[in-house]
């Protein structure tokens, strides 16, 4: 199919009286790695939970492979390859790693193929492969990171929407797990990031929006972002 894999268009989502995201556009191209970049409060991970279905919006539109994603159960969002590590990770700690990962193919039934993914998992985090059997509560918050970003690999995501992957990691963890970001675009994974590190999300992403109050209020590339006096000064603490 040809046109961008997301169209979002005047976006509006508010929780009650608080209007959270007022009104936003935003696209997507195939093979792109986008940076969402904004303050705390912006709006930026209620986006991300309304291009999931966690969220519904008050009104506009969201447009998947050219399909319109409104009133569909959240098992649908998946199915179709929409799949978020959420900010936090969302780890069930009483599961083994592996059980974690296996959770992010329930929507699959195709075995053969599952069990090649879960390879690739582990290829792509070989700590993994050496904790499979551990509780997941117990690992670290980096290993916790790679369980859920190698959960949502499980779902075979054609869109993976990234909140906050660098949260409370150190920064040689960070590093690993952005390595790892660039790897699974380079094999073609079209991906939105929201980061509040700036930086890295623009040195890893192609191009780049800024929220600011529930608005988008710049889109750029992430080279010329990056080169915006406005915003090194507001995002990059330069
Ligand atoms: P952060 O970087 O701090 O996570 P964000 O850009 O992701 O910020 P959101 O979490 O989307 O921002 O929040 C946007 C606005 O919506 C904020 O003013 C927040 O207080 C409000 N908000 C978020 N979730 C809820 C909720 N469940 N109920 C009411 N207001 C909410």
């Amino acid at each position: 199919m040809n046109g961008p894999l997301l169209q979002v268009k005047d976006l509006k989502v508010a929780y009650g009286g608080i209007h959270a995201v007022k009104g936003i556009d935003l696209e997507i191209n195939r093979g792109e790695l986008v940076a969402l970049i904004g303050a705390n409060g912006a709006g930026k991970t209620t986006t991300l939970k309304t291009l999931t279905g966690i969220c519904s919006p008050s009104s506009g539109e969201i447009l998947f492979d050219g399909k319109s994603t409104a009133k569909k159960p959240i098992y649908d969002y998946i199915k179709q390859g929409l799949v978020m590590v959420p900010e936090g990770r969302g780890i069930f700690s009483r599961l083994t790693v592996e059980e974690n990962l296996l959770m992010g193919a329930y929507t699959r039934s195709d075995k053969a193929d599952i069990a090649h993914d879960l390879e690739r998992v582990y290829y792509l985090f070989p700590r993994l492969k050496e904790r499979m059997k551990q509780l997941a509560g117990t690992l670290s918050g980096g290993e916790q990171q790679m369980v859920a970003i190698g959960r949502a690999i499980l779902g075979r995501p054609k869109l993976l929407l990234l909140d906050e992957p660098s949260m409370g990691l150190a920064p040689i963890i960070v590093q690993k797990i952005f390595d790892i970001i660039k790897m699974i675009a380079a094999e073609g994974v079209t991906m939105l990031l929201v980061e509040q590190n700036a930086k890295l999300a623009l040195q890893t992403a192609n191009r780049g929006y800024v929220m600011e109050s529930g608005k988008i209020t710049l889109a750029d590339t992430a080279a010329n972002l990056l080169a915006n006096p406005k915003i090194q000064q507001a995002y990059l603490g330069e």
